[in-house]
């Protein structure tokens, strides 16, 4: 059976790299434009360059998005941005409009063209039209169950890719006005405000100022917050299934969540791979079985990085009454603070230099994140010194130091530091 392929998103170069670093196959980014994620860093043009190629001397694959749907105004800057494409090579894009599909087709032939979940496949027929289109991959609306799946791979024996981590819309993937209408900023352009996840009330007119809550169930008022979704315990059927491609949802999130999510399936996967191979692929319930026996301390690092609370969305069939909103707060959950980023190491001196992104003082235990789960160790650095060489009695956000390490044995320039529990 051909492996399923791991996609991770890169919102920036940094988030890249460590996608790719802590397992993930393929990446997902966008330009400054046209990409569906305004709010998240995105890459200039030299940057892009520079990460196909990156990735390309590491045997990873390179998505562009270029998902919006385009108005008029618009088509010039696409067609440039199309035509940039050419020059930098990556292994497909990602559209959504089809007159965006056209000019693809148009300035470049050759690309592979994947259809975004903005168009909201849900039917084989849909996939069937988009193939005569010449689409090669399809990104199929994450509303659909998994026999739903079963039936569009059966079907057409298309390249399927589908969602299987991360924040869910309460609105078909995206096509949703809530909030052009309630804050002037479109989802379709990629600048969502997301009011979904706002507390809402409710004010009669004539009473204004006066705010009488909506409560479901007495659970509180937040009716659009949809859960994040959590796909893991799926991957056996997902495979058998067929599908080619499975996605990490979060452009717009941190490094830590690139790299805890996409370690977390790389292991997944791995391991799903090795009982397949050992059990044998006409054993699909001894597989299933066994690969449920592993999963407690995947999805344990799976709560350890920043989410909503989990769902297993529409996959399963939605006849089980089971909520998918976050009814009583639109905060997020971590079971871990991420504390920095190793950059370099010095094993005469045994220190390392850090990247701090929290604070830790010395002495304490912290955890050293490598590239796999069962490398995780915890060190206590004795002494934290900054750049100038002056102890500090604490780590501050955004800044360099050099920690002490006795010995810094194993440590690797790219694995992250964080405090388990909170
Ligand atoms: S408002 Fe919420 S449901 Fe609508 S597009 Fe934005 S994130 Fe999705």
């Amino acid at each position: 059976m051909k492996k399923m392929e791991l996609l991770a998103p890169a919102g920036s170069v940094e988030k890249m790299k460590a996608a790719i670093a802590f397992g993930a196959d393929a990446v997902y980014l966008s330009g400054k434009r046209f990409g569906l994620r305004a709010q998240s860093d995105n890459f200039h043009e030299e940057e892009m360059e520079y990460s196909v190629r990156f990735a390309h001397d590491l045997g990873k694959r390179v998505y562009v998005t270029i998902n919006i749907y385009a108005r008029n105004a618009d088509l010039e800057e696409v067609e440039k941005h199309i035509r940039f494409m050419k020059i930098i090579q990556p292994d497909g894009v990602i559209i959504s409009d089809p007159g965006v599909l056209r000019m693809v087709k148009r300035y470049l032939p050759d690309m592979e063209i994947h259809l975004s979940t903005q168009t909201n496949l849900t039917n084989y027929e849909a996939v069937k039209f988009w193939q005569d289109m010449g689409v090669k991959r399809f990104i199929l609306a994450r509303e659909l169950s998994s026999w739903e799946i079963r039936q569009i791979k059966r079907e057409t024996g298309a390249d399927l890719e589908i969602f299987v981590h991360g924040a869910m819309c309460m609105a078909y993937s995206g096509r949703c006005l809530l909030s052009d209408f309630l804050a002037s900023r479109g989802a379709n352009n990629g600048n969502c405000a997301q009011p979904c996840r706002w507390n809402y009330s409710l004010v009669e007119e004539r009473r204004p100022g006066e705010y009488f809550p909506i409560e479901e169930d007495e659970r509180g008022t937040y009716i659009f917050n949809s859960k994040d979704l959590n796909l893991l315990s799926f991957l056996p059927e997902i495979r058998e299934i067929g599908v080619d491609s499975i996605k990490i949802e979060g452009r717009n999130k941190g490094i830590y969540y690139a790299a805890g999510a996409t370690r977390a399936y790389r292991a997944a996967l791995d391991i799903l791979e090795d009982i397949s191979r050992r059990v044998g692929e006409d054993n699909p319930e001894i597989i299933t079985k066994e690969y449920a026996g592993i999963l407690e301390p995947i999805q344990r690092e799976l709560s350890y990085i920043s989410h909503r609370h989990y769902t297993d969305g529409f996959f399963p069939g939605r006849d089980d009454g089971t909520p998918m909103q976050n009814y009583g707060d639109n905060s997020y959950i971590r079971g871990s603070d991420f504390l920095g980023i190793i950059l370099s190491v010095d094993p005469i001196a045994r220190t390392a230099k850090v990247d701090i992104r929290g604070k830790f003082v010395p002495g304490e235990e912290i955890q050293v994140m490598g590239w796999k789960i069962q490398d995780d160790y915890f060190i206590r650095p004795e002494t934290i010194l900054d750049d100038a060489g002056t102890t500090q009695e604490f780590t501050r956000p955004n800044t360099m130091v050099n920690i002490s390490l006795e010995p810094p044995i194993g440590l690797e320039p790219g694995f992250l530091l964080r405090r388990i529990g909170q």
